[in-house]
């Protein structure tokens, strides 16, 4: 028991009614909506530019949609690519394809045709789900591929009314209304969805179109609790991507962990929550902290396509959301808004920021500004992905990403050998282990290997714990800087920016140096209308940081590069100057 609670400090700070541990139930991820269905069939669970979708419709469609997988030919353990923006049809999409048997391999709608080639053929995809838009990067991509059909969708699909009529006009003057190549496999999803146009390649009839087969397929295919439900591409910031295989455990076990959290034991209070969903589901942080979270606490999702801070201001001032998670660049981009004061933020009980560090100066002024509470959580694509988060109201503690979620071991070990098990105060990997944490990669032995190490995984994320067992990240591993023989970590030294006042974003990288090595070099935004010199940003920081630590050189930029989730690409800035260092 003393070693329990020695390896457990974070359990006395649990919020009230917050166990340390749950009970999951033995089932698959889609037995939340069939639950959910069950119990609350009139309570909205989608909201989409004023159209509602109730648990009860989004479980038929799921099953409707599940069905013409299964006419189609798709079988348990196929793989089925969806490349859609947050929609009520990536919904449908996601729990039909798991109630056919399938497995969920997301992909950005925003990719090339090179990257799309590259994971259809690394997972093998047999269909694809994506949107009508998106259709000619599908159409270049998939010669190279397994691909043996295309299910298109419209946007506008679930719009209401005038925005559903004006949307094809507006496709067909942008030039984005797809024209289908002869002899391309497309079929519709909505026709899909009505039991049209489901039939298998080899078997499809002269009637074309007709509709329902004969045996119609038993919905849903009963799949065990550990088959893959995901392959989910990691951001991938060292070479190719590869695929974190989660689990229908995995997952179901993340929501449920996330659930107890903000529920804290109130479970009759979960349909009253309504979750801003802005954050994309492609990624498993919208997918679990939006979309998995809401089903399984039977709250509602209230779905944005794209990040636009006016339409997010809207969308809070309409829906009256209860729930934000999001990611620290969506924060820095409202707290600029010209008119932020009109909004009223008081139906947010949390503001939760996860993906990428949040500068405290960020989190601060946000605070001041809506008079909400913003609090950090942390989470890695293989752990589905949430494993630390701060407790909401007085418990949190700026600056860290808080404590493990029920049933989450978390330690720090030194980062050479990885087993020597650190204490408090002391700057190690972080490790963790819970039923949240993926089976490993899909055909890469080697590298679920080196990450899965006795049911531990290693997370390449520098981290301490406090006597308390609050963690707090120091930086990634393979990001900090080696300069002259010290170790510097770029998220000490933006910190240190962001606190400038004319700073809006900043990024630090190593960049070579014929002397020492690496150097240190900031890259800068401005505030709108801000101008600043690079010695002034210089002293800034001198009079703020060791002086190995204080950067040599200061690029202003109008914007930085950022992944999709908005996660600052320090790797694309090192890229550059590399090149730029090697004469290229
Ligand atoms: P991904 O798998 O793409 O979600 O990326 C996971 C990585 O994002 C982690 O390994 C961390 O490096 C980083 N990350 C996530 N949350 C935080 C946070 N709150 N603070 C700092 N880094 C974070």
């Amino acid at each position: 028991r003393e070693a329990g609670a020695a390896s457990f400090p974070w359990l006395r700070f649990y919020p009230e009614g917050v166990r340390a541990h749950l009970d999951y139930p033995d089932m698959p991820l889609y037995g939340l909506l069939e639950r959910a269905a069950r119990e609350r069939p009139e309570h909205p669970a989608v909201v989409f530019f004023n159209r509602t979708l109730t648990y009860a419709q989004l479980n038929h469609a799921a099953d409707r949609f599940a069905r013409a997988l299964v006419r189609l030919g798709l079988r348990r353990g196929d793989r089925v690519a969806l490349m859609l923006p947050n929609c009520p049809q990536f919904v449908i999409a996601y729990y039909g394809i798991l109630k056919a048997g399938g497995v969920v391999v997301n992909h950005n709608p925003l990719y090339t045709a090179r990257e799309l080639e590259f994971q259809l053929n690394d997972s093998g995809c047999r269909l694809l789900i994506a949107l009508d838009m998106t259709y000619p990067t599908v159409r270049d991509a998939r010669p190279r591929t397994p691909l043996e059909a295309v299910i298109l969708t419209r946007i506008n699909e679930y719009m209401p009314g005038l925005l559903r009529l004006l949307y094809p006009l507006k496709a067909r003057r942008d030039g984005t209304w797809p024209t289908i190549a002869p002899g391309d496999r497309v079929l519709w999803f909505q026709d899909l969805l009505a039991g049209r146009g489901g039939e298998p390649a080899a078997r499809s009839t002269a009637e074309g179109g007709a509709s329902r087969d004969a045996g119609e397929p038993r919905i849903p295919v009963p799949v065990d609790a550990d088959d893959v439900a995901l392959l989910q591409y990691t951001g991938g910031t060292t070479g190719r991507p590869k695929a974190a295989m989660l689990t229908h455990r995995n997952l179901l076990a993340n929501a449920l962990q996330t659930a107890e959290w903000v529920l804290q034991g109130k479970v009759d209070e979960g349909p009253r929550h309504r979750i801003m969903g802005v954050i994309p589901f492609f990624h498993v942080y919208g997918m679990t902290t939006v979309m998995n979270l809401a089903i399984a606490i039977h709250g509602t999702m209230i779905l944005l396509p794209r990040f636009n801070v006016d339409d997010v201001l809207k969308a809070v001032a309409r829906y009256k959301p209860t729930m934000f998670p999001g990611v620290p660049t969506m924060y820095v981009a409202i707290l600029n808004h010209p008119r932020l004061r009109q909004y009223d933020f008081s139906s947010i009980e949390s503001c939760v920021s996860g993906a990428a560090p949040l500068p405290l100066e960020v989190q601060e002024r946000f605070e001041r500004l809506t008079g909400g509470s913003l609090v950090e959580g942390y989470g890695l694509t293989e752990a589905s992905p949430v494993t630390h988060v701060n407790p909401t109201g007085e418990g949190k503690r700026n600056g860290t990403i808080g404590i493990p979620l029920p049933d989450t071991e978390a330690r720090i070990v030194d980062i050479e050998t990885g087993t020597r098990v650190l204490g408090p105060g002391e700057e190690g990997e972080l490790i963790i282990r819970g039923p949240q944490v993926m089976k490993g990669y899909w055909n890469r032995p080697e590298e679920t290997e080196r990450a899965l190490r006795d049911g531990w995984l290693y997370t390449g994320d520098i981290a301490v714990m406090d006597e308390d067992g609050f963690f707090r990240i120091v930086d990634r591993k393979k990001e900090m800087i080696i300069t002259g023989g010290y170790n510097v970590y770029p998220r000490e030294v933006e910190e240190v920016l962001y606190q400038h006042p004319k700073v809006l974003e900043a990024a630090v990288v190593g960049v070579p140096d014929p002397y020492r090595g690496e150097m240190v070099k900031a890259f800068v935004v401005l505030k709108p209308g801000e101008t600043a010199t690079e010695e002034e940003i210089i002293a800034f920081c001198r009079e703020r940081l060791a002086k190995y630590k204080v950067p040599r050189a200061v690029e202003f930029r109008s914007e930085l590069p950022k992944s999709l989730i908005g996660k600052v690409l320090r790797r694309v800035l090192a890229e550059e100057e590399r090149r730029r260092a090697a004469g290229g």
